[in-house]
């Protein structure tokens, strides 16, 4: 007999009472009630003051209800000022969570309203009995804690509890087969019963279909769909690759003409090799850092959209890996009347809808029911796993319908053409999950809080740049405003110096505004915002003319050292590292982050030697230290005019010489043929050739490589050089084979 590992889910109340444990009337009815509570598999916390019980509950998010003592802090009399400040905090934060007022009939009848529109209700501790109160409790409990889960989710693990023979695949039935072999004993013992017994297949009727959207993993569907202000909203369980796929194969036929945002997703690219559509893009800038702009609003307009031919459907990035996020009524308003389909790839943007900073910068803005039925249909896809809190692969498609919906009979084929017949259902779970994290106070609150850790993360970089510049000396920087205006007052203050309130509930404070130095993008006014919560932190090293300075050194170095330490970056640009101030943030994390960038710059003045800095690297760099490794990148960079030719190329687009789909059918059939880069003039891409940084591609599969002074090729023989330069700091150019040096590339025979 195994025992059982998994715990089953326990309840938590938190009790705040001062009089608890105490010999008074009071304090033995309350212990009676704790020790009934307990006796019924409640846990009890504890609080004995208002401190206390704000402390607990805002660290415990296990907590599934509140018992508050009506006269805590003393005054049996009005005011109860401690227990009002209490509930309002409690309601500020979280508006379902059971909250039962401990009083008496007599108090208790000269509530006021709004004391009792925040309690779920009333106990009188000394007239009712512990079995009466203590079961209420617990029925209010139970019923929050279900609801907590969403539909799925819920469902799913009240299955898993009901423990059936199962004769249906999954094969492992509910991990008992791994349990018959040494190796998987390990496995189930590492990872627990749970997850094995939650693995279930669509055999089991009770949980509904993913594939054709029944029962509770519908009910999650619809949930979802109201929670992130959608029509119609699927569940995928593959990425948000799949959803895009699903979208392209649901809405583009063979040949038909689309706009694709230039800066996207490999998914689009494989959506119109998929579909085989006559692709034009959607070119994007970049600034003096590297740095990808946004589609500048010129790039959009209606009649170069349709020139040609009404487009089938619009894809656009948003937020942009860099956190340029879009104003969406202005670019519907730009690119609506050109075609009736429109597809936001917001895969690192699901949260945006609950937070106000983000208002009219997110696909499904506004409430579903107000989307006019002549506007275009809107498609937004969100990696749920990304920057929620989801298990990997978990992703939603949203739909608002509008023009020339798609109706759910049709979506779903294509749904179901990219979807697995047997999904793993605590992905799905996760999803309801996720959605059920951000519904009401909750979602608000969980951003806010990455808000104010990036707000702060941000101003302490820039205090300890403004104080290094101030002396002539160099620091790392945040990539934002250097001052910020509170549009309230009129006054403009160093972003610094900045109240943290403003920051995160203005979103001027964020807004490319024109003629502003520190984007460097040319674009109307409130067009494009930043993210506060995707961080970018520049090294030193190009002007604010774009030129390379004799001093300085690529963001590549920055990210090594930092990997040394443990310390793991979302992306790496030119002079521009990216964090992300995900839900999961907190201010220990980017306090190491803060140290370690500091150290850096302590070992870049002292040029501590590489074995002690960057081991991994140092055997390609004897005797040097990390001041002369910055050096001599730099001098590089600035000699070979690296990050000038990459913006040549991409300021570019090559000639398209047959679609993506037409060169893909010259791949499968081996009419392609592997050449070193420095043959390659004159070619045609079988493959797409996307250089990281910047991460977009450069040319696409069926497209010309152009000559070897032009700048695509150029580009790629300037990376291929840095590489040779510098082992340990190499480009990772997806399409580039790498090897000893030379960059091979498929083209098309
Ligand atoms: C990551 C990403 C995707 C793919 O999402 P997965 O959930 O990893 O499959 C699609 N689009 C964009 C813009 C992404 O960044």
């Amino acid at each position: 007999m195994i025992e059982r590992r998994s715990k089953i889910l326990r309840h938590r109340v938190l009790f705040v009472e001062d009089d608890l444990g105490s010999a008074s009337a009071a304090g033995r009815a309350a212990q009676l009630l704790k020790t009934e509570l307990e006796l019924n598999d409640v846990d009890v916390v504890g609080a004995p003051s208002l401190a206390d019980a704000k402390g607990l509950f805002l660290s415990d998010a296990g907590l599934h209800g509140i018992l508050l003592d009506w006269t805590l802090g003393g005054g049996e009399d009005a005011p109860h000022a401690e227990a009002m400040a209490l509930l309002d905090f409690i309601r500020s934060r979280n508006e379902k969570i059971p909250v039962f007022l401990l009083t008496d009939r007599e108090k208790g009848s000269g509530l006021s309203e709004e004391v009792l529109s925040q309690v779920s209700e009333l106990v009188w501790l000394m007239e009712d009995s512990a079995p009466f109160v203590g079961g209420r409790i617990q029925a209010a409990v139970k019923s929050y804690a279900k609801k907590l889960l969403g539909p799925m989710a819920s469902a799913l693990i009240e299955f898993d509890l009901v423990h059936e023979y199962s004769w249906h695949t999954p094969g492992h039935t509910g991990g008992t087969a791994f349990q018959k072999s040494p190796s998987g004993r390990l496995f189930y013992d590492y990872f627990g019963e749970a997850m094995f017994r939650s693995d279930l297949s669509v055999s089991v009727g009770e949980l509904g279909s993913l594939l054709d959207h029944t029962g509770p993993i519908a009910e999650g569907e619809r949930y979802a769909a109201k929670v992130f202000g959608a029509h119609r909203t699927y569940s995928v369980t593959n990425g948000t690759s799949t959803s895009n796929r699903i979208i392209w194969m649901a809405c583009v036929g063979r040949g038909q003409k689309v706009w694709v945002d230039r800066n996207c997703h490999k998914s689009s690219e494989q959506g119109i090799t998929l579909t085989g559509a006559e692709p034009c893009y959607l070119r994007t800038t970049r600034n003096r850092y590297g740095i990808i702009g946004p589609i500048p609003p010129e790039n959009l307009r209606e009649e170069i959209l349709v020139e040609g031919g009404k487009p089938q459907h619009i894809v656009i990035t948003n937020s942009t890996y860099d956190g340029l996020t879009y104003n969406v009524d202005r670019v519907l308003e730009l690119v609506g009347g050109a075609s009736d389909r429109i597809h936001f790839d917001e895969a690192w943007y699901a949260y945006a809808r609950f937070h106000p900073l983000y208002r009219g910068r997110f696909a499904m803005r506004g409430e579903a029911k107000a989307h006019p039925a002549d506007a275009p249909t809107i498609f937004a896809t969100h990696s749920t796993h990304k920057l929620l809190a989801a298990l990997s692969q978990a992703s939603f498609i949203h739909i608002r319908e509008g023009r020339r919906n798609i109706d759910h009979a049709r979506f779903n084929e294509s749904f179901m053409m990219h979807a697995s017949t047997s999904p793993f259902y605590p992905i799905i779970a996760s999803n309801d999950v996720s959605a059920s994290m951000m519904d009401g106070k909750g979602g608000e609150v969980l951003v806010e809080e990455s808000l104010r850790e990036a707000v702060a993360f941000r101003q302490t970089v820039t205090r300890l740049w403004r104080r290094h510049d101030e002396s002539g000396d160099w620091f790392f920087q945040t990539w934002n405003p250097k001052s910020v205006e509170d549009p309230g007052t009129g006054k403009r203050v160093a972003f610094e110096e900045a109240s943290p309130d403003l920051l995160v509930r203005e979103p001027s404070c964020w807004v490319l505004h024109p003629g502003d130095a520190w984007h460097g993008f040319e674009l109307e006014d409130g067009y494009c915002m930043l993210d506060p919560i995707k961080v970018s932190v520049l090294t030193p090293g190009v002007e604010e003319d774009g030129t390379i300075s004799e001093k300085g050194f690529p963001a590549a170095l920055l990210t090594a050292y930092l990997d040394a330490r443990g310390i793991v970056v979302e992306k790496t640009g030119d002079y521009a590292v990216l964090f992300l101030f995900s839900l999961g943030i907190t201010n220990a994390k980017w306090s190491t982050l803060v140290h370690s960038l500091l150290a850096f710059k302590s070992d870049y003045d002292k040029n501590a030697p590489l074995e002690e800095c960057i081991p991994s690297v140092a055997g390609n760099y004897p005797g040097m230290g990390l001041r002369d490794l910055a050096q001599k990148m730099q001098a590089v960079m600035k000699e070979t005019g690296l990050l000038q030719a990459q913006g040549h190329a991409f300021a570019a687009l090559p000639e398209q010489e047959m679609t993506p789909s037409e060169s893909y059918q010259k791949l499968i059939a081996g009419e392609v043929e592997k050449i070193p880069v420095d043959k390659a003039a004159g070619r045609v891409a079988a493959t797409g050739l996307v250089p990281y940084p910047p991460g977009i591609p450069m040319v696409m599969p069926g497209e010309r490589l152009g000559t070897d002074g032009e700048p695509f090729l150029s580009y790629l023989r300037a990376i291929q050089n840095w590489d040779r330069l510098f082992p340990g700091f190499c480009h990772d150019t997806h399409g580039v084979e790498s090897e000893d040096g030379v960059y091979n590339i498929l083209v098309l025979k």
